[in-house]
């Protein structure tokens, strides 16, 4: 059952334009099409998307904050960068994945042949498992933004469990005399009552 105390939501949303020249990259996998997605890094429009749903989940910034498209260390960048940086995030923030959900809208390719791979590829880049992971396709019906990929992107966080504190298992004994009753009791003698001044409450003589 988890704590809907400790729970936060993230959201992403991510385009690219369609390329011819460039190799088609979706999802972290490299996907055979005619063109590819236009961008400073490999494009992965889900990634991206993914990406800043995590971020934002912490309240962390954007991609942008941390990747700037002006420097050219990114330049190419596999978007796998940018997702390991966001699972650091959320992770120095105290939290971790419970699920997520994605929509890629985009004409072509199909989508739906290569789902399940992408869906394992994206959870295995999230260490999660595959069921924590939703990738939904539709074309852009009456959008007329067919050259153009686009996703969109909600996550689920849960706050980790902190650490207990250890338990205290000893017992501090302040002196000699504490020692002694410590030490009869352990031994037996006490169970004497008339020792610790008592008088039992009936003669077991009497028990006739
Ligand atoms: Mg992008």
């Amino acid at each position: 059952m988890h704590d809907l105390a400790g729970m936060r939501i993230g959201y992403g949303f991510d385009s690219h334009a369609f390329k011819p020249g460039v190799p088609l990259v979706l999802g972290g996998m490299r996907i055979e099409h005619t063109e590819g997605l236009a961008g400073h890094s490999d494009g992965d429009v889900l990634l991206h998307a993914i990406t800043d749903a995590l971020l934002g989940a912490v309240s962390a910034g954007d991609i942008g904050t941390f990747f700037p498209p002006s420097d050219d260390r990114w330049k190419g960048a596999a978007s796998s960068i940018f997702l390991e940086t966001a699972l650091e995030e959320i992770a120095t923030a105290g939290y971790r994945i419970v699920n997520l959900d994605c929509v890629l809208i985009l004409q072509r390719p199909k989508i739906v042949p290569i789902a399940g791979d992408m869906r394992a590829r994206v959870a295995e880049l999230l260490n999660v498992p595959a069921g924590d992971v939703g990738i939904k396709a539709k074309t852009p019906e009456g959008l007329n933004q067919d050259g153009v990929a686009v996703a969109h992107v909600t996550v689920l966080l849960e706050a980790l469990a902190e650490p207990e504190e250890p338990k205290r298992m000893t017992a501090t004994i302040e002196d000699d005399a504490e020692v002694e009753v410590v030490v009869r009791s352990l031994m037996g003698e006490t169970h004497d009552l008339r020792r610790l001044g008592r008088k039992p409450a009936f003669d077991s003589d009497d028990l006739t």
